[in-house]
């Protein structure tokens, strides 16, 4: 990584063990997508190499819950399915982090009817809620990096008095300006 180069030979770093438990941890977030719809195919973009999830340590995605900390609802969630999302949420490792990605899994979206879910909020803890009809990808990762400077900053989600896990219900704004695609489009020329 060149850090030997960067560094003279037999150099010693001193650090808190807080602070470098909090920079593994939020260097190596491993997301568990819980992606049910159009969203989750925003989510399969933001790991492609134009966006590149991977420069933030956060590519890996794990389709196990124990091995995953980092859950990412992208769709909506049926009530057939909230038991699902619940017991996925729960098998999760400690620490873990929630974001809810889209107008859909925030609060149903345009989807009003009784067999959606109204906002996973309900269900489970919310640490980011990322906004858009999809989010677009640079959204998702001011969401991904608003987990990691909390991680940064405190290290442990917090918990109520009752033990319960508190939700840190951060709201990215959705002000990400569009940028115009790197190669025009020739379509019907030859
Ligand atoms: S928020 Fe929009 S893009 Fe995302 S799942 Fe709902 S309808 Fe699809």
């Amino acid at each position: 990584m060149g850090l030997e180069a960067a560094l003279p030979q037999d150099m010693v770093l001193t650090t808190q063990l807080k602070k470098l438990v909090n920079w593994s941890r939020r260097s190596s977030i491993w997301p568990m997508p819980f992606a049910t719809a159009c969203c989750g195919i925003e989510l399969m973009a933001t790991a492609s190499s134009r966006y590149d999830l991977a420069r933030f340590g956060a590519e890996v995605m794990r389709f196990s819950p124990r091995q995953a900390d980092l859950m990412i609802v992208a769709g909506r969630v049926a009530v057939k399915m909230l038991p699902v999302l619940q017991r996925i949420y729960q098998q999760m490792t400690e620490p873990k982090w929630v974001i809810s990605m889209g107008a859909c899994a925030s609060t149903g979206g345009i989807f009003d009817t009784y067999a959606v879910v109204q906002g996973v909020d309900q269900f489970i803890p919310v640490d980011v809620y990322v906004p858009g009809c999809p989010p677009r990808p640079e959204t998702l990762m001011e969401g991904v990096m608003a987990i990691q400077r909390i991680i940064d900053n405190d290290g442990i989600p917090p918990k109520g008095p009752d033990g319960l896990r508190q939700p840190l219900s951060i709201a990215i704004p959705g002000t990400h300006a569009v940028r115009p695609q790197p190669v025009p489009l020739t379509l019907g020329e030859t």
